[in-house]
């Protein structure tokens, strides 16, 4: 399972909660994440996870152009809806590429807990 996990600055701290809360399932799976996040995740939750560039710097399009070749699974993407952000295309074309290959994305913690637990834990 290869899980891209993003978060806006706000949403950070809910991010690594949501990953230690999940670790066990997160542990299981081949993660990326944007630069920022995935330091975070590594260094607070302890998670292997590749580090791609800042998502201003273009990481959600590094995630965007593997997710259209089929090498992303699902999607948490914790955004902050009261907070401009300067790569707004960059947000919106992965949202898209998401809904074009109909792959699971969750943008908020609620969907990411539902997202989750589906897929770490099928059986439950
Ligand atoms: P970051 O990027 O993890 O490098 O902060 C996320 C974003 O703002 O899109």
């Amino acid at each position: 399972m290869n899980l891209a996990l993003i978060a806006h600055d706000r949403k950070k701290d809910a991010m690594v909660a949501l990953a230690r809360e999940f670790a066990a399932g997160l542990s299981r799976c081949t993660l990326m994440a944007t630069g920022t996040t995935g330091g975070r995740l590594r260094d607070e939750a302890g998670l292997a996870v590749e580090c791609l560039l800042s998502g201003p710097l273009g990481g959600d399009l590094q995630i965007g152009a593997r997710l259209a070749v089929g090498a992303v699974d699902a999607v948490v993407f914790l955004r902050d809806p009261m907070t401009p952000q300067p790569h707004e295309p960059d947000i919106n074309a992965l949202v898209r590429a998401c809904d074009v290959h109909d792959v699971p994305c969750a943008t908020n913690l609620a969907g990411a807990r539902l997202l989750l637990s589906g897929l770490l834990n099928p059986a439950a």
